[in-house]
Order: C-alpha cells, then structure tokens, then sequence
C-alpha cells in the first residue's frame, strides 16, 4: 500500500501546498491498481490532477466536513459532472450524511443534482461508527473520533499492511484502539504545547500525537496537519520526547510505502 501526500497542511491552504488529501494506491493480485481519495481540501484538486488523471478514483472518503477537509469536493464534482466522457459509473463517496447537502450549498443549490445534468455523479454511502467497507483490495473501519464536528478516523488495511489516518481529533480511546500495531499512522498534529494545548477537543499536539502512537505500539508515526504558521521542529520534538519509535513529517507530494513491519 502507498500513500500520496496530496496536500497536508492543517486548517487551510498553506504556501507551500494545499490542505488535506492523501491518494492511498494499492495493486491486487490480478494487477489493477486501485486508487482511494482521503479527504479532499482547500486547495487540493489542483495538486491531484498532476498525480493522476481523476477517472483513475475508485472512491473517495472524508473524515469531517471542515472546509480544510471537504471543499475541493466541489471541483471533482464538476469534474465528474460535466465530463466529456459520458461512460463514468458514479463515484463511490463515504463521508458523514450531511455531504450531499452542504455540496450542495456551497455550489448555490438544492438537492445533489449538479445543474444542467440529470443525474448524481456521486454514489453516497453515510459513515456512521464503526463503518466497515472494502473498496478492492482495500478495507476501511470507521470509527468516530473527538472533534467539534462528527469525524473519524480510519484503520485501513490490505492484507498483512495496516495505515491509520487520525482525521482530525483530540486524543481518544477510539484513535488509540485504531491505531493498534499499525505500520503506518498518519496522525494529525495540528497545536503545540503551551500555545494552543487548552483548547480540548480539538486537535492533537505533537506530543499527544506521540502518546498515542506510543500506546497503540505504532510501528511508524508520521505527523501531518500542521498549519502554515507552526514551525513543524516543534510538534516533531514534541512527539519524539514521548514516543521512542521512528517519526516523520510529512510534505505535499511526498510518497509513504505502507510496508509490514517485522520486529
Ligand atoms: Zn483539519
Ligand atoms: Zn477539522
């Protein structure tokens, strides 16, 4: 399984790169590789039509519908919509049930019906706790996480390969029980210590984001979702004090192998 940095940035659009979307790719047994959309954010469509060509999607998933997280959802509706193609199946789309209709607002309309065309281009599927689904050789477990708005987190696994995607969450007994002996969690790490640590229920520090990789005995961690204006030294040493294994960062573009790890 491989991870596509799309765009990390937390809360909005940096100078740098778009905010949060990851492209996890993966090849089955006969070959074909299947391709699944996290989250698509401020910012973010741009940047994914330079990886792939976007019929390439299988399906796509949201954890929460904060603008950072959602709205470029906007413009791969039109894509889809209004494509010169006109043998695209509907797209497969899990997120909370409300996305359809705040789709919808944001493009000035009522119902899931873009304008001028006479059907849905998306297959919406509501995600409720503990979700599961498969999309190919990919299986995705749901569960609800601690944020101001409904969101989760993923536990994604392909055969003996597991990758966590955190969303957007304060720590919580859902994220570490996720995160269980993952290869790879991708955990948000969107405040620092002393400066944004009293805000609860929010978001995860760098060093909350380590204790939590620390307890679940993730075999890699890689912090994501840090703002514009963070210097992302700081939630990286956060994380190190407190959690022993390997840490990274991520960057926009970058490209995550999500390998069994043996010890
Ligand atoms: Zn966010
Ligand atoms: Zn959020």
């Amino acid at each position: 399984m491989r991870v596509h940095v799309v765009g990390c940035c937390g809360s909005f659009a940096g100078p740098t790169g778009a905010a949060s979307s990851y492209l996890i790719e993966q090849t089955d047994a006969a070959g074909r590789t299947w391709r699944v959309l996290m989250d698509l954010g401020s910012g973010a469509f741009g940047p994914l039509q330079g990886l792939i060509d976007p019929t390439e999607l299988d399906a796509v998933v949201i954890s929460h519908l904060h603008p950072d997280h959602f709205l470029d959802m906007t413009g791969l509706e039109v894509f889809w919509a209004y494509h010169e193609r006109d043998d695209l199946p509907q797209l497969p789309v899990y997120g909370p049930a409300e996305l359809p209709q705040r789709l919808a607002a944001v493009l000035c309309r009522e119902g899931a019906v873009p304008d001028g065309v006479d059907t849905v281009p998306f297959a919406y599927d509501a995600l409720t706790e503990g979700t599961i689904f498969t999309v190919g050789p990919l299986s995705f477990e749901a569960r609800a996480v601690v944020h101001p708005v409904e969101a989760y987190a993923f536990r994604i696994t392909s055969g003996e390969e597991v990758l966590v995607y955190s969303g957007d969450t304060d720590a919580c007994e859902a994220l570490d029980e996720l995160a269980v002996g993952a290869d790879l969690f991708l955990c948000e790490a969107g405040y620092i210590e002393g400066r944004d640590d009293h805000f609860a229920g929010v978001h995860l520090t760098g060093r909350r984001a380590g204790q939590s990789a620390a307890r679940a005995g993730a075999k890699q961690l890689a912090l994501t979702h840090i703002p514009a204006w963070t210097d992302p030294a700081i939630p990286l040493a956060e994380a190190r004090a407190v959690h022993e294994g390997p840490i990274r960062l991520v960057a926009p573009m970058d490209i995550l192998e999500v390998s069994q790890h043996r010890d």
